[in-house]
């Protein structure tokens, strides 16, 4: 026999029920990320000028995102999923046509930037090149970058490796666009649980969120769509080991980025917390903590998987 909930019952069963899965809202997530871009070079971060690129690079995608609309998914695919805990639209299956919307609104700012604007001439050169390329020559190169993120390769071509911080920033406003049109609620659970629900991707960082439901949870953020996925905490984000978690941080850094590592698959993801700074942001607060990156190079532990953005780093440094 059903037993009717009190009220006091019903609220009780509701803290419990945090979300499993966050979908990403593009129309605040790329203005989030460059505004805390922003706020980190002003702090006279080690690596503030790369900081303020990236910054433009979200702004750029920020303007995008109001303009592309991604088709519906198949209710069918989604229904397979499900069944087979599988990631309903796996990156480099499904490359929706609105990538090319994004990169080309993108390239416009991008080449109408103002010198005030700061963009390094390298960049913009870029920008020009892709713009003088043929759609479905840019099209191999997205695939390209998409199976690189899945097996942690740069792409085979001068120009797309070249390029990749563009294109994975158009890719993101598409796939990032298509994550938020689905029902949370409906995504498969996924095994290895170690990877996008959405595009199966593996995740950039993890990060534990404050505030709402969410709040006092850690989810793995992934580095393309950036939807979150629940993964308890002290489980390695890589192989789900829960023995020999540790933690390692940059000496006087605060804590809001730590390196969690594993002692059995020997690699380290970070974990961005956002008890030690509420605008912490997993893909941002990744890609400014490279001095973290540097100390964890010199131990035995492995990076799991890249950020996507890093090689603009190099590109910006030249
Ligand atoms: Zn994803
Ligand atoms: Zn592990």
């Amino acid at each position: 026999m059903q037993r009717i909930l009190q009220p006091g019952e019903i609220e009780a069963l509701d803290r419990i029920d945090f979300p499993r899965i966050r979908l990403p809202q593009p129309a605040t997530l790329f203005a989030e990320r460059a505004a805390r871009w922003r706020q980190l070079a002003a702090d006279g971060h080690p690596i503030a000028d790369y900081l303020r690129f990236v910054a433009l690079l979200a702004d750029a995608q920020a303007l995008a995102a109001r303009e592309i609309e991604t088709a519906p998914v198949d209710p069918a695919l989604l229904a397979r999923a499900v069944t087979h805990a599988m990631p309903v639209l796996p990156a480099a299956d499904h490359l929706d046509p609105a990538w090319l919307t994004a990169l080309d609104e993108m390239l416009s700012v991008l080449a109408n930037a103002p010198p005030s604007a700061g963009l390094p001439p390298a960049l913009a050169l870029l920008a020009q090149e892709l713009q003088d390329t043929a759609p479905d020559m840019l099209e191999a190169f997205a695939l390209q970058v998409l199976h690189g993120m899945q097996e942690g390769t740069p792409p085979d071509t001068l120009l797309a490796r070249t390029a990749q911080p563009l294109l994975v920033a158009a890719l993101q406003v598409a796939y990032a666009d298509r994550a938020s049109r689905l029902d949370a609620r409906a995504l498969p659970m996924v095994e290895p649980a170690t990877v996008c629900p959405h595009c199966g991707l593996p995740p950039v960082a993890s990060v534990l969120r404050i505030g709402g439901e969410a709040g006092g949870h850690r989810y793995l953020h992934c580095g393309l769509c950036a939807t979150e996925w629940h993964l308890v905490r002290v489980k390695c984000s890589n192989c789900e080991s829960t023995k020999g978690i540790r933690y390692q941080s940059v000496e006087g850094a605060g804590e809001v980025v730590v390196a969690e590592t594993c002692e059995h698959c020997y690699s380290y993801r970070k974990l961005v917390n956002q008890e030690k700074d509420p605008y912490a942001e997993p893909l941002a607060d990744d890609l400014a903590s490279l001095t973290l990156d540097l100390l964890m190079g010199e131990t035995d532990y492995a990076r799991a998987s890249a950020n996507p953005l890093l090689a603009l780093a190099a590109e910006a440094d030249e």
